[in-house]
């Protein structure tokens, strides 16, 4: 298929670049019927230490639209990336500065420095940030071509982004001016905000210019390896057979000192490469490769990679050429001649380009051996089928390229690793280790997102996602997750057979979301137009629910009722139980849901008296809550130990986390029993709870939560029950937290609660402060209004509380409560967290534990902390302070309270106390050994008065503070507040002064 060009070798004249255009751009049924071709050529130079590429650019342009052209675009990506361009200014509307805040020597820049027709008039050229047009003296007709001929600079950018710069190296990617492309929608002339690209299928022939020392990777055949490797290195690729080698360590690579052996070492080589029927060319260069190669069936799979990586990568050439096969066999063949993985350090992440692809380095260790590297070659491997060799217009319609090659992703994954736990490397026991795989992974993404109900359509243009979050989830794990649904619908072979018949129709073509449907439902032999519509063209989802099971009395059949109310009604499989053993699968089809609206009627016989019921039970539809779809509720458990990890939960089961329980206060002495926390992927949380008994008193206690929300209703809106039964105390909470409204990717939040409680303490002896608690206790309401907001470099959030008693049942009181925390970080590695806060509470007779506290939390807050909570558990004598109410902590041992509170804390916290030279007590991992400093100033006042200026406490110290420890859950920090002021009678201003707690202060 690629035979067609590679005639055209890079000094054949220009004439040769005009011959035919090739067979790629003859009519393929179904497509349609023309499309452009161009034939760039390229003779650049590449000269560190400046990040530059100069050179000559000549473009072949065939119009083979029907229409006549006045005008070429061009794409000048690169001049996204420096402050006031369009992408720089969005991204600051987002509240992502990285651009806009970009120092000058980092900038990148794509300029045409002279435009003409070859043999011909230079052409005046408009460029307009990342676009550029040059106007055409004489228009093209259809059918016509014209040779253009630039001089071009551009600079490559140090942003992470999808090409950057590596040591003395660069990654090259959209490097060169890009004819824009003309397709049956006109000219896509959009400017670059960040989204992907889109390019016309063609040819190029590229000479690279760079100094001997250097290694180039990149899209295409090398032509003249014999100019620039040396024999030793060409006798090794010529002898290399399919199991892989490496070709060349140049890992210890250092330049001679000696000034004429460094000059022949650096002397500039040219590197010329010819590739054919891709639609763009990247390259990257590097001094230092490993470079390794494997071959299946002709084809080299070459890996570049730096050193340090060595042990993740040594394995990784082989583990190409696997899924090479694999993709050929399963989509259509790779019908070039190579392709090339190489490890950037540029902060990419990974990123596809024809003949390919640069892969994120694979940081740190893991408890959980993960297959991050394995998934990442997968995923970009298959992008060239669904990207590179099907081009759809990926900045327009994302989920062709990302959402097949998620798919294509997970498909490779399963046929290499398994169909479970191919992302984690298996690991006994079970219930030890948790494992995840593609799949799963995929199915749980999209069911949170659908959930945070802030999903938007499939097909929504890239740049066009009202909240950029929901770009990702709809196009990458809707799209994958849809696929395998349509696949278990409509039978696996046909619908892989199917998938062939598009890649092989519209391979070195252009579809759209629409071709897509049309060539699917043609290989399929039906209409899936209801499934198109549902999941990509709107938000719909598939929501089923067994509503009965019966078996009527006349015929003995047996009748379903099944809700579907997701939009989506897909056929259903069903399976029937009795108790002795007997089993049938049947499918209700999906006219089954035609009639009454939502509710579908089956009837069908079995040869014996169904008990059970469920619908989908191998998990094959991606049901938004399968806990209604049996006859059974009672939830499918999967319990494991909660080992501090993450776990990922389950498709189809409820992870039950739990872990024993060992705790000490002084009233139960030792404390023992189990905590547990069950979830499933639509509802986190769902309960959770501790029970246990104290040593002294064998007397059990306990607190159990549980989460609801509604996903039907609102998903955004969570109640919450708890009941408790808990160091003297015994209660419930019942409260509903809403979301007003949230931008996730600008940190605004907006939300609402309220509740009602009740607090008894029945053994006065049990807090750690027993004088701070009221006898009895009450019931109170309390409401709540929170914000967050994210500006330039400050983090803020503020919230305001309102509580009163809610029968008035001995005292009334009514509290009003407001604070407000802002992060700012101007100075970089020294975050300064600045706070405000004020309360007042009013009435007859206000209970101790509903004033305000000037040190820290008061009893309230303090009891909930279970470090906090009861007497004994942090030695009594020690003065301590959790953060809470006015955080004036040099005040911790005698904690003033009043009805009214004022409160000004500032705070400064370094990331680490102990400088990157001493490695060696970082690499324990012991978190106490990490330790962190801090400065603070706090000014407050409590009163039963008016607050008063001369009123106002004071202190200033220092503080010293663990590393989270324990999953992040836990800060162990000591301040030390040497000035307080009025300091106690008789006691200096200036003195050491500890106070001990848990978490920040704020
Ligand atoms: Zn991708």
């Amino acid at each position: 298929m690629i035979a067609a060009r590679t005639a055209l070798l890079p000094l054949a004249a220009a004439a040769a670049l005009l011959a035919a255009p090739a067979a790629r751009a003859e009519h393929t049924p179904g497509v349609p019927g023309w499309q452009q071709d161009v034939h760039y050529r390229f003779a650049v130079t590449y000269a560190p230490p400046h990040f530059e590429i100069a050179g000559r650019e000549t473009l072949a342009y065939w119009n083979l639209s029907p229409d006549t052209l006045s005008e070429l675009y061009f794409h000048l990506y690169l001049n996204a990336y420096r402050p006031g361009s369009h992408m720089a200014r969005r991204d600051a509307a987002h509240e992502n500065w990285r651009v806009q805040d970009l120092p000058r020597k980092r900038w990148g820049s794509e300029r045409i420095e002279g435009a003409r027709i070859l043999g011909g008039d230079s052409l005046h050229v408009e460029t307009d940030d990342t676009v550029a047009r040059l106007g055409l003296h004489e228009a093209l007709a259809p059918g016509e071509s014209v040779i253009v001929c630039l001089n071009f600079r551009s600079v490559i950018p140090d942003v992470p982004d999808r090409m950057g710069r590596s040591g003395r190296g660069i990654f090259a990617a959209q490097w060169y001016p890009r004819v824009c492309l003309y397709d049956r929608f006109g000219w896509h002339t959009e400017q670059h905000l960040g989204s992907e690209f889109n390019g016309d299928f063609g040819a190029f022939d590229v000479r690279i210019t760079v100094p001997g020392n250097f290694l180039v990777a990149h899209t295409g055949t090398l032509v003249n390896a014999a100019e620039v490797l040396p024999d030793s290195i060409l006798a090794r690729l010529r002898s290399s057979g399919d199991s892989a080698v490496t070709i060349w360590d140049r890992s210890r690579f250092t330049l001679p000192a000696d000034s004429s052996a460094r000059a022949a070492a650096t002397m500039p080589r040219t590197w010329i490469i010819h590739a054919d029927s891709v639609h763009d060319f990247a390259w990257a260069c590097d001094e230092r490769w490993i470079w390794r190669r494997a071959r299946w069936n002709g084809i080299d799979i070459d890996t570049y990679h730096r050193a340090a990586d060595d042990g993740h990568w040594r394995d990784m050439a082989a583990e190409g050429a696997r899924m090479m096969e694999f993709l050929s066999r399963r989509f259509g063949p790779y019908p070039y001649p190579g392709f090339s993985f190489v490890e950037e350090p540029i902060g990419a992440g990974g990123v596809e380009f024809p003949n390919i692809v640069w892969i994120t380095p694979r940081r740190g260790s893991s408890a959980l051996i993960t297959r991050r590297l394995e998934y990442l070659f997968a995923h970009e491997l298959a992008h060239n089928w669904f990207y590179g060799m099907v081009g759809n217009n990926e900045t327009a319609q994302a989920f062709l390229d990302e959402g097949l090659t998620s798919y294509a992703e997970t498909a490779t994954m399963e046929a290499l690793y398994g169909r479970k736990g191919n992302l984690t490397k298996p690991m006994k026991p079970r219930w030890l280790h948790p494992s995840d795989d593609s799949r799963s992974s995929a199915w749980r993404n999209y069911l949170e997102f659908q959930g945070s109900g802030l999903e938007e359509p499939v097909v929504t243009h890239s740049d066009l996602f009202k909240n950029p979050a929901a770009y990702y989830p709809s196009v990458y794990h809707k799209t994958n997750v849809g696929l395998w649904t349509l696949r278990s619908i409509a039978g696996e072979e046909r619908f892989d057979g199917a998938m062939r018949e598009y890649f092989a129709t519209w391979r070195f073509h252009h579809p759209y979301a629409e071709d897509f449907f049309a060539s699917m439902n043609h290989a399929l032999g039906a209409s899936y137009d209801w499934f198109w519509r549902g999941w990509f063209l709107r938000t719909d989802a598939i929501d089923l629910k067994l509503r009965s099971m019966r078996i009527t009395p006349d015929s003995g059949d047996v009748e379903l009722r099944i809700r579907s109310r997701g939009g989506i009604d897909p056929p259903v499989p069903v399976l029937l139980r009795d108790g002795s053993g007997h089993r049938a699968m049947r499918v209700v089809p999906r006219e089954a849901f035609l009639g009454a609206a939502g509710e579908g009627v089956y009837r069908t016989s079995v040869p014996f008296r169904p008990t059970y019921a469920e619908l989908d039970p191998d998990f094959t539809l991606p049901d938004v809550d399968w806990s209604d779809n049996r006859t059974s509720r009672w939830p499918r458990f999967q319990w494991m130990v909660d080992s501090w990890r993450a776990s990922p939960k389950p498709i189809g089961k409820t992870l039950g986390l739990w872990r024993p329980d060992l705790w000490y206060q002084a009233r139960d002495g030792l404390q023992a029993g189990v905590a547990f926390d069950a979830s499933t992927v639509r509802w986190e949380h769902a309960l959770q709870g501790l029970v246990g008994v104290g040593a002294r008193e064998p007397r059990p206690f306990g607190e159990l939560e549980a989460r609801m929300r509604s996903v039907a209703a609102d998903p955004r809106r969570i109640l919450r029950a708890q009941g408790y039964d808990l160091d003297g105390h015994r209660g419930y909470r019942l409260s509903l937290a809403q979301d007003l409204g949230s931008k996730i990717e600008r940190g605004f939040r907006w939300s609402f609660g309220a509740a009602v409680d009740l607090d008894r303490l029945y053994q006065p002896d049990a807090p750690r402060r027993p004088l701070e608690w009221s006898r009895g206790g009450y019931s109170n309401l309390e409401a709540s209004l929170t914000s967050t907001r994210k500006f330039h470099r400050v983090r803020w959030s503020g919230s305001l509380r309102l509580r009163t008693d809610l029968l008035a049942d001995r005292d009334s009181y009514g509290s009003l409560y407001a604070v407000s925390t802002a992060d700012v970080s101007v100075i970089p590695k020294l975050p300064l967290s600045l706070r405000a806060a004020a309360g007042r509470v009013r009435g007859d007779a206000i209970p101790p534990e509903e004033r305000f506290y000037l040190a820290g939390a008061g009893p309230r807050g303090e009891w909930a902390s279970r470090w906090f909570r009861s007497r004994g558990t942090l030695p009594t004598h020690w003065v301590a302070a959790l953060g809470g109410d006015g955080d004036v902590r040099a005040f911790a041992d005698t904690r003033p309270s009043g009805s009214t509170l004022v409160a000004f804390n500032a705070e400064t916290r370094s990331s680490r106390l102990i400088p990157s030279w001493v490695p060696v007590l970082r690499r324990l991992r012991v978190p106490v050994l990490d330790p962190r400093a801090s400065l603070f100033a706090d000014a407050g006042q409590v009163s039963d008065g008016n607050p008063t200026l001369r009123g106002m406490a004071a202190d200033f110290g220092v503080g010293i503070r663990t590393a989270p420890l324990f999953r992040n859950h836990l800060v162990l920090r000591t301040d030390f507040p040497l000035l307080r002021t009025p300091p106690l009678p008789g006691e200096r201003r200036w003195k050491l002064r500890a106070v001990f707690s848990v978490g920040e202060a704020f």
